[in-house]
């Protein structure tokens, strides 16, 4: 069904103006909330089916009173935080407004889909404020209907006012954050986007509490590797499991004259816990090698796509003349989980102790590929290791995509040696 049929159906139900629900359950749907909550929610602002037409009366309510049930409401709130962020709607890129709201009870996250010229730290009366559901959690939707008043007293809550954040405490949907970073790694990129080929810059931030990946969509020649920076209004994403900065047209990046003091450790989990996080950026897990997977040691990646190829046979590419990598994929285990350690080719020829070229050879002389692997699950498993990367969780299960891979071992010049792969990664 069209979305005018749908807006025609409803609005017949409702017994209201069919081009007034046309136009909300357009700006719903262009807000990625699908077609079923929308025409609940509509029906929850228009009366809920009874036919008569108008909306309730909106309540006055404490911020930590606020349900999804809710139509719409009456608060009195701070302004914690305001965002910036560009949207297409019909056809036009439209700008919104994002962030949160406390009062004494609470906090509650909103969109504002036109400028009020909220200000971080107003106090505000939002009347009519329309709310909608968003997983799970109750949103505020300020628009056309909304009355905003600016209070003369401030209203004392128990909140940060402002967006300042550690990396270590970005959550993804995080609007209108600032932070104070160095930038550890920075590179252009071409994406085709929805106006076609844009240049945008991604790499890795920094600060005390931790690393963070990044993607500036709106290249800020202030973002570049080794710079420190504040970045002003950028957004959170996940990215593989991980919270991402998303630096946009509205985000503010300053240069900084001192450099931003960064942290060398990552924090350390347990395998368990590290996966039921959801995945990190930077973590490090300790434990025993049970076994070298298959696909490890002298392998073929497809030389389109990267993938590892299989009798001559890439997943996307079909046959394919593959070129020879080194890799290991291990199953590490803690006592509370596994998960999968991939080490890439450079860590590989360590642990192995060789490069392609001596990896070459040996499965030369003994005309099998395999030895390679066999060399390095004979070097590695029923050995405890710690392992320092970067871990992301799917359907397929656990990866830790190791930066260090050191074995835990007093031995004075085993560790020399994990110091030195430290050094070297
Ligand atoms: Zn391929």
């Amino acid at each position: 069904m069209s979305l005018e049929a749908e807006a025609e159906d409803l609005a017949s139900d409702l017994g209201v103006d069919k081009e007034e629900v046309l136009e909300d359950l357009e700006k719903l749907v262009s807000y990625s909330v699908p077609m079923d909550e929308a025409k609940q929610s509509l029906r929850r602002k228009y009366g809920g089916g009874s036919g008569g037409g108008g909306g309730s009366e909106p309540t006055t309510k404490d911020i930590a009173e606020v349900t999804p049930d809710d139509s719409n409401v009456t608060v009195t709130a701070r302004v914690l935080t305001v965002g910036q962020r560009s949207i297409r709607y019909q056809g036009e890129d439209q700008t919104i407004f994002e962030g949160e709201l406390a009062d004494a009870t609470g906090t509650i996250s909103y969109t504002a889909w036109q400028d009020f010229d909220l200000t971080e730290g107003d106090t505000i009366t939002a009347g009519n404020a329309g709310v909608r559901e968003w997983e799970g959690r109750p949103e505020l939707n300020l628009g056309e209907s909304t009355t905003l008043v600016f209070e003369e007293e401030e209203l004392d809550v128990p909140y940060e006012v402002g967006g300042d954040r550690d990396l270590a405490d970005l959550q993804p949907g995080d609007r209108g954050r600032n932070v104070v970073v160095r930038v550890l790694e920075c590179e252009e990129k071409t994406i085709s986007g929805r106006d076609g080929e844009t240049e945008i810059l991604s790499g890795v931030l920094a600060d005390a509490s931790g690393k963070l990946p990044f993607t500036d969509w709106d290249p800020h020649s202030e973002l570049e590797e080794g710079a420190s920076v504040r970045i002003e209004d950028a957004y959170i994403r996940e990215f593989r499991g991980v919270p991402s900065v998303n630096v946009s047209e509205f985000s503010h990046v300053i240069a900084l004259g001192e450099d931003v003091e960064t942290a060398d450790s990552a924090p350390e989990m347990g395998v368990r816990e590290a996966v039921d996080s959801g995945g990190a950026f930077d973590v490090v897990v300790t434990g025993n090698l049970l076994e070298v997977r298959d696909g490890s040691g002298l392998i073929e990646r497809c030389p389109e796509c990267g993938r590892v190829v299989q009798n001559g046979q890439c997943r996307s590419h079909g046959a394919v003349e593959g070129e020879d990598d080194l890799r290991v994929k291990a199953i590490l285990d803690d006592g509370t989980g596994t998960v999968t350690v991939v080490l890439d080719d450079e860590l590989t020829a360590e642990v192995y102790g060789g490069g392609l070229d001596d990896a070459r050879e040996h499965a030369r002389d003994a005309m099998d590929k395999s030895v390679v692997a066999d060399a390095i699950a004979e070097k590695l498993v029923g050995k405890e290791y710690r392992v320092r990367g970067q871990l992301s969780v799917d359907d397929y299960g656990a990866n830790l995509d190791a930066t260090t891979f050191e074995e835990t071992d007093d031995d004075p010049a085993e560790r020399a040696a994990a110091v030195l792969t430290e050094v070297q990664s």
